[in-house]
């Protein structure tokens, strides 16, 4: 039986992305060497190393004055990396999630912080809208998409200061303007690689505006000037997550991936909301993600979850359960879900809602 991997995060990848990962574990670029036995300063490694940082910046058309830099420590050192390097005096928040709470944690260690809205108290199942972002802010961090409840900012914000963003569960889904951001980050385990690595897009102009100390290997700084190479960096993930860029570039890139995200999670949507039994935990159309779907039981057809996660399992579907904080289930539906996938996931709750 296929195993449909809805599982959010590590998650799935491309098939190309692991046959050539485990490819050049075997065999790395023709030197009879493996990947994970060889220099990261060979020819070879740099070159991937080289073409990884090259198609990222293709694939979202950054623009001049913008680096990409490959660093460890996940997204969650990003949450400190970030004000170490931006926050002077003052930042601005936006609370729409557990990682958002997490990063809001980790600037107050570094100036104030100002947390210009919440939906905490309704479990994060919207995105607020028409609050004020203080002009004075040195940034405005957004989570571009919550990974645990299914909202997502979908379009680049129009505010008065630089963005920051962390697009850890949706970078590379759909086009950015990367011109309004001094930061976006994204550890690399939900749409790109395994984990391991984290992808930070820097507007260099921004740097150096602090008058703390920052260790060497927190300040972005090293990690441009030694292109990613200032120590040795995880060097299988790196390899994985070129590939996928690869593969993504072959498809069409960011534009297209975008309209096959839409259809697919359009579908998804539609059967929710269309099936007797199940109901969107995010009400808001315009605030659901496509790459976290997440629903629960209908009230009165709640005693059936365990039973249609049951179901579900004997149907292929794998990681379809939803985050404790929220409860009933969550289809993660990547750039590198099949459509053939969420159409096995839909005909599963068509066939649940017959039995019932
Ligand atoms: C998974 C996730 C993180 C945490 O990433 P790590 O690489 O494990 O530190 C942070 N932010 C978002 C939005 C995520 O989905």
């Amino acid at each position: 039986m296929k195993i449909h991997n809805f599982s959010a995060g590590p998650s799935i990848l491309p098939d190309s992305t692991i046959k050539n990962s485990a490819e050049a574990v075997l065999n790395f670029a023709g030197t009879g060497l493996s990947i994970l036995e060889v220099s990261h300063r060979s020819k070879e490694f740099v070159a991937v190393m080289d073409d990884a940082i090259a198609l990222v910046k293709e694939l979202l058309d950054v623009p001049a004055g913008y680096e990409v830099v490959f660093v460890g420590g996940g997204a969650s050192t990003q949450f400190c990396m970030v004000p170490f390097n931006l926050l002077a005096k003052k930042a601005a928040y936006l609370n729409t999630g557990a990682w958002a709470a997490k990063a809001i944690k980790e600037a107050k260690g570094f100036g104030e912080v100002v947390e210009v809205a919440s939906s905490k108290e309704a479990v994060y199942n919207y995105i607020p809208k028409g609050y004020e972002v203080p002009s004075d802010a040195d940034y405005f961090h957004i989570t571009s998409n919550n990974t645990i409840y299914g909202t997502e900012i979908r379009k680049d914000l129009d505010v008065s200061v630089p963005l920051v963003a962390d697009m850890s569960s949706d970078i590379f889904s759909r086009p950015v303007d990367v011109s309004k951001y001094n930061i976006i980050y994204a550890g690399a385990q939900k749409n790109l690689a395994p984990s391991g690595v984290t992808i930070a897009i820097v507007k260099e102009e921004a740097l150096g505006k602090v008058d703390r100390y920052i260790p060497t290997m927190l300040d972005y700084r090293t990690h441009i000037q030694s292109g990613s190479m200032f120590n040795t960096p995880p060097v299988l993930p790196v390899y994985s997550a070129l590939q996928t860029l690869k593969w993504l570039k072959e498809l069409g890139g960011v534009a297209a991936m975008e309209k096959i995200n839409i259809e697919k999670a359009g579908l998804l949507y539609d059967e929710i909301d269309r099936n007797k039994l199940f109901k969107c935990t995010v009400e808001a159309v315009e605030d659901r993600s496509i790459m976290n779907v997440c629903f629960i039981m209908n009230d009165e057809y709640k005693e059936l979850e365990k039973d249609f996660f049951d179901y579900a399992t004997s149907k292929g579907m794998s990681g379809i359960k939803g985050h404790r904080s929220v409860g009933g289930f969550r289809a993660s539906i990547y750039n590198a879900m099949p459509k053939s996938s969420i159409q096995a996931l839909i005909d599963a709750m068509k066939e649940f809602e017959a039995k019932h």
